[in-house]
């Protein structure tokens, strides 16, 4: 048996992750609780997918030669290439 966080009952409690916190919530504590957090757990959920920063796709320019910091760059293009 586990203590609720909630109530402090010895209870089936679940295991409940909010915040990056574990919680030990028995049933009874839990369901008018999950109502409450229904609307902020989702939008937190949400919130982090959207802080992401996309991948940078860093290999696909590494052969390219970089310009020097305070140097102006340069363009390597075709034209370069073709004489
Ligand atoms: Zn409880």
């Amino acid at each position: 048996m586990i203590l609720c966080d909630l109530c402090g009952e010895s209870k089936e409690c679940l295991q409940i992750e909010i915040d990056g916190k574990e919680y030990d919530v028995c049933p009874e504590c839990w369901n008018p609780l999950a109502e409450k957090l229904n609307g902020k757990g989702r939008v937190q959920a949400s919130h982090e997918i959207v802080l992401l920063p996309p991948p940078r796709v860093v290999t696909e320019r590494a052969d390219e030669p970089k310009p020097l910091p305070g140097e102006p760059p340069k363009i390597w293009g075709a034209a370069d290439r073709l004489n």
